[in-house]
């Protein structure tokens, strides 16, 4: 009973899944990085960006402050006071917005209160500039209208003092010439005019003089100037005073007095131009403080703003390394677990895969080859708790069987086989014995156990121990032992044998197979064999002689009928040169008689003068001589007796040779002749000869097409098979099946008596023998025939 186990399946399933978990993790990590980095870049743009815009925005409204406000100091009529004082209003507002905003943010919260504190303090500064510059402007209004009324009494001074200068300068003057008239000049009178006439100048000039300081004192700028002014203006007071009321007897004194008393109202008091003029510097210098401590404010809530820009920008910085670390630290732990599961994938793949699985599997797969290939005793890996286990121990089982399997088989060769076997062990030894060799022994009880040399006769006994001997110390399995010899039986009988010794293993085991085969029946019959053998080469030299004989016999007959055969040649030959000589003698007479008509006619046209004309006729006649020349050559060459030397011949020149013979028939019974021999074609033959079969086949071809309509003849020759096959075609009556049968017998003939001798066939037939040829036919009835000559080409 197998425990609880994991199969390789299951494993792998695990391993899988704890790669697949780890990547699950490293994909949660990446998550959470990025979630962070979101976060963190979130908060930059809802909180960092917007807190530098609203910072940059208080800074810009500052700068404007700064811009504005000496504009309001500066301004020089009511309208340009209100419409600086507008635009910083509202810049102010807008402060104030933004200061609320940054309070309702925690990152900028902080530095509200002080923002909101400065804030106020530039408010209240500005609203004292504001007062500061209306009271300025207050001044000069009033300052202007008190030189306007300066101007007009300084008018009604002159007007007044003028006259009265005029006036008195007469009465001077009349006085003067009365008294340089008078005997008894009076200059009492004269004295008294003149020192009011100085008194009166003199009031004129300071009254001018002080017009001339008080209109100089607005142009000064400094409290200083204005206070040696007003000094001198006292002076002048004091000399316009002393003056009118050295005139007081004057007419007109009076409003004089009244109008000096106005304008020095101008020069003394709370509201004299100088006290004015005065006030009004002061004021400007208020007011110039007041906007240096605008200045002053401005420059520290540009300090505190910047300062909380770089607040804002600390914390988008701590944002932006909040990012990069958890960009950082999410790489590193992505990094670390995808390592972790690249490892783990490497070391279940190494581990194992490689080791455990492919190892294992790669030497349970070697063990199957060689178990396979025969090698039994090949180890099997065995262990693990696993799928290859099982094959393993299944494997085991498989060999196991085997080895039964193959003792059994074995055994069951050893106890089966014809031949004697016994099997000893390796130092010779005989373990066990078959059926064959225990009848051999006789008794087989005794021969087991005993060492297998002393079984044997002592001739066998020495080699074979010694065999035994140096085997036990080789290591090679093929040893073999080949020897005649004889065993000991157990009733001392001697029985002859072959006998093998072969060593094998049997695992591990070395062994010796022994093979013993019973000769002696083998003897006996190698006796009688022999004996048999003696009886029938006696019988067969006897018969040798007697087929001596019988073939001097055969060579004798062969040689008479060859001398028949060639005596027959001779005879088919006269038979057609007898035939060739009445077609000779047709073919000559026909010549002959045309000769004779062109002689005659020839003498006749001569007698008449008409040379030309017998000329062409004793052409006609060399013409036809010529051919009757032709006809009588080919006589001679059938005529001549063969050579009996065999060379080569000239196939198309002997067959137009032999055709040329016919061409009287030819062309008579309208046969068409079509000659497809090539040229240059040599056999190996004898000319006249080949001639001879030549005219005999053609010849009968043409009797063959006497009676029918087509007539056809065809010659043609090919290689064939490195032979030349020579064919004559025709288009004849054909042949029966009796006819083909007889055909090449002698005298064996269907034409009429006198047309035949039968002999044709039968004579070609020997002599294409004789070139080393054959002859065979092709018939038809009523179709044709086709003869065709094999021939030895050279
Ligand atoms: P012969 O010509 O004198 O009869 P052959 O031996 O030449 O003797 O021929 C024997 C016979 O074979 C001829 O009588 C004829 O019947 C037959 N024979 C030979 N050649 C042909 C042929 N081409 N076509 C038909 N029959 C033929």
């Amino acid at each position: 009973m197998r425990g609880w186990r994991i199969g390789f399946g299951a494993r792998l399933f695990l391993a899988f899944s704890a790669v697949g978990v780890m990547t699950v993790a490293a994909s949660v990590i990446a998550w959470l990085a990025f979630n962070r980095l979101s976060v963190s870049l979130d908060g930059i743009a809802r909180d960092s960006l917007p807190a530098m815009e609203r910072a940059t925005r208080l800074a810009d409204a500052g700068g404007s402050l700064i811009a504005t406000a000496p504009t309001l100091a500066a301004a020089s009529s009511d309208d340009d006071r209100r419409h600086a004082w507008d635009s910083l209003a509202r810049l102010l507002t807008d402060m104030d917005a933004l200061v609320v905003t940054m309070a309702e943010h925690p990152t900028e919260a902080g530095n509200a209160p002080e923002l909101r504190r400065l804030i106020e303090g530039i408010r209240s500064n500005l609203f004292a500039l504001n007062s500061n510059v209306t009271q300025r402007l207050l001044l000069i209004d009033t300052l202007g209208q008190r030189m306007e009324r300066l101007r007009w009494t300084h008018a009604d001074f002159l007007d007044e003092v003028e006259p009265m200068i005029e006036d008195v300068r007469f009465t001077v003057a009349r006085s003067f010439e009365g008294l340089r008239q008078s005997a008894q000049p009076e200059y009492t009178t004269l004295l008294r005019e003149e020192r009011l006439h100085a008194a009166l100048l003199d009031v004129n000039a300071a009254g001018n003089l002080m017009v001339g300081l008080i209109a100089r004192s607005v142009g000064l700028s400094s409290p200083d100037g204005i206070a040696d002014a007003t000094i001198f203006m006292g002076e002048m007071a004091d000399r316009l005073r002393k003056n009118l009321t050295a005139i007081t007897d004057l007419p007109g004194a009076s409003s004089v007095r009244q109008i000096s008393e106005s304008l020095l109202g101008f020069a003394e008091g709370e509201n004299s131009v100088p006290a004015l003029r005065r006030r009004e510097l002061a004021a400007q210098g208020e007011g110039q403080a007041l906007l240096a401590s605008n200045r002053g404010l401005v420059e520290r809530l540009r300090t505190s703003i910047a300062r909380q820009v770089e607040e804002v920008h600390a914390s988008t910085a701590a944002a932006a390394a909040r990012s990069a670390e958890a960009i950082s630290g999410g790489r590193v732990m992505l990094i670390g677990t995808v390592f972790i599961s690249l490892l783990f994938a490497v070391l279940v793949a190494w581990l194992y895969v490689g080791r455990s699985l492919v190892a294992r599997v790669t030497a349970l797969g070697q063990s199957m080859r060689a178990i396979a290939a025969g090698d039994l005793e090949t180890p099997v890996l065995r262990g693990g708790r696993d799928e290859i286990a099982d094959m393993a121990e299944a494997l085991l089982v498989f060999r196991n069987t085997a080895i039964a399997v193959e003792e059994a088989n074995a055994q069951s060769i050893i106890e089966n086989t014809v031949a004697g076997l016994l099997t000893t062990d390796e130092r010779g030894f005989v373990e066990t014995v078959n059926p064959t060799a225990r009848r051999l022994f006789t008794d087989a009880q005794s021969i087991q156990g005993k060492p297998f040399e002393d079984l044997l006769d002592p001739k066998a006994m020495l080699p074979v121990r010694a065999f035994f001997a140096t085997n036990t110390t080789t290591s090679t399995g093929t040893a073999l032992f080949v020897a005649d010899a004889c065993i000991i039986r157990a009733d001392g009988a001697r029985l002859a044998v072959d006998l093998a010794i072969r060593a094998f293993h049997q695992r591990t085991r070395r062994r010796f197979i022994v093979t013993l085969q019973d000769v002696s029946e083998r003897a006996q019959a190698q006796e009688l064999l022999e004996r048999r053998v003696a009886e029938r080469t006696a019988q067969l030299h006897a018969s040798n002689k007697q087929l001596r004989t019988e073939v001097a016999e055969r060579e004798r007959v062969e040689a008479e009928i060859r001398q028949t055969q060639n005596d027959l040649v001779q005879a088919g030959k006269l038979a057609a040169l007898g035939e060739m000589a009445a077609g000779i003698a047709h073919e000559l007479n026909q010549p002959l008689a045309a000769i004779r008509s062109y002689a005659h006619n020839a003498v006749l046209l001569l007698e008449r003068g008409r040379a030309d004309d017998a000329r062409t006729n004793l052409g006609k006649i060399e013409d036809l001589t010529e051919r009757m020349a032709r006809i009588s050559h080919h006589l001679k060459t059938v005529a001549r007796r063969p050579a009996e030397t065999l060379g080569p011949v000239d196939l198309r020149a002997t067959a137009l040779s032999a055709l040329s013979l016919f061409d009287g028939r030819i062309a008579q019974e309208a046969v068409a002749l079509v000659n497809l021999i090539p040229a240059e074609v040599r056999v190996l033959a004898e000319p006249i000869r080949l001639q001879q079969v030549l005219v005999n086949l053609i010849a009968n071809a043409l009797d063959a097409m006497r009676e029918v309509e087509e007539r056809r003849l065809i010659l043609d020759a090919r290689r064939q098979e490195g032979r030349i096959v020579l064919t004559i075609a025709d288009t004849g009556a054909g042949m029966a099946e009796a006819t083909r049968a007889r055909l090449f017998d002698p005298f064996f003939t269907t034409k009429e008596v006198g047309r035949g001798l039968g002999l044709g066939l039968s004579i070609s037939y020997n002599i294409v023998k004789d070139f080393g040829g054959a002859i065979a036919l092709d018939s038809e009835e009523g179709r044709g025939s086709v003869f065709a000559l094999t021939l030895q080409e050279t």
